[in-house]
């Protein structure tokens, strides 16, 4: 039979980037822990998997009927951001830029993985943004083919509701997740306005232009460069097709 240390360091490698000799550092530091901040941990972990639902209008993940975002009287409602799925929300929400609602798709397109439109929350969408008085719908689908694929997809859906839709830049180049945007690579994204009308898909190229963060890979850092000296000089303003 299994020790309860090791049953603890096994349960623990099934988390994503846990390999086992941090589980075990772990195992041992639970072990250490007082026994009420272990508790803790335990209870929030049964919490969320007990009360967790998605949100009625947006599916983000929430205890009550309408998640915190939908329910703050404060938020620009005019204004929803797609995104896909909603741990991507904490990434912009860190960034302080956007102040609208958002709509979580809870993936992306990938007809050969056999994820139709019908799979995804877009038939909500359009729900939404005909009912909800919608002006502006900004894409925020990572920027990799499936995302640019489900981008597309918005603008074709979205073209009779006579809103605006733009698709963020980012400051992270194509095929990465936005997962792994930080702060200052998400940050650009909502300075300047919009400009477009109807349904035209925008990209807004706006680059950061203070220090970069430093976990910024070289790479990264390169495309970016490479990005602003092949994009003609444009206003915050301005976006290209
Ligand atoms: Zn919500």
């Amino acid at each position: 039979m299994k020790g309860i240390i090791e049953n603890l360091i096994e349960e623990l490698t099934r988390l994503p980037g846990i390999g086992r000799r941090t589980a075990q550092r772990l195992a041992y530091f639970i072990l250490s822990m007082p026994e009420e901040e272990a508790r803790a941990i335990a209870g929030a972990i049964v919490d969320v998997k007990e009360k967790a639902r998605f949100c009625r209008e947006c599916f983000n993940i929430t205890d009550e009927e309408l998640c915190s975002i939908c329910r703050d009287g404060s938020r620009e409602r005019d204004r929803l951001c797609v995104v896909e799925e909603p741990s991507n929300i904490a990434v912009i929400e860190r960034t302080n830029f956007f102040r609208g609602l958002y709509h979580v798709l809870l993936g992306s397109l990938s007809p050969i993985d056999g994820i139709t439109p019908e799979r995804l929350k877009l038939k909500e969408l359009k729900e939404r943004v005909e009912k909800s008085g919608v002006k502006e719908v900004i894409i925020a689908t990572n920027p990799n083919t499936r995302g640019e694929m489900t981008a597309r997809y918005i603008k074709e859906l979205l073209s009779p509701c006579g809103v605006t839709v733009t698709r963020i830049a980012y400051g992270l180049p194509m095929g990465g997740d936005i997962e792994y945007a930080d702060e200052v690579t998400a940050r650009p994204w909502r300075v300047g306005g919009s400009s477009c009308s109807g349904s035209t898909l925008c990209l807004r190229p706006v680059f950061s232009q203070g220090t970069e963060h430093q976990s910024i890979e070289k790479s990264v850092l390169f495309r970016r460069c490479v990005s602003l000296l092949t994009v003609p000089q444009r206003t915050e303003e301005s976006e290209i097709m």
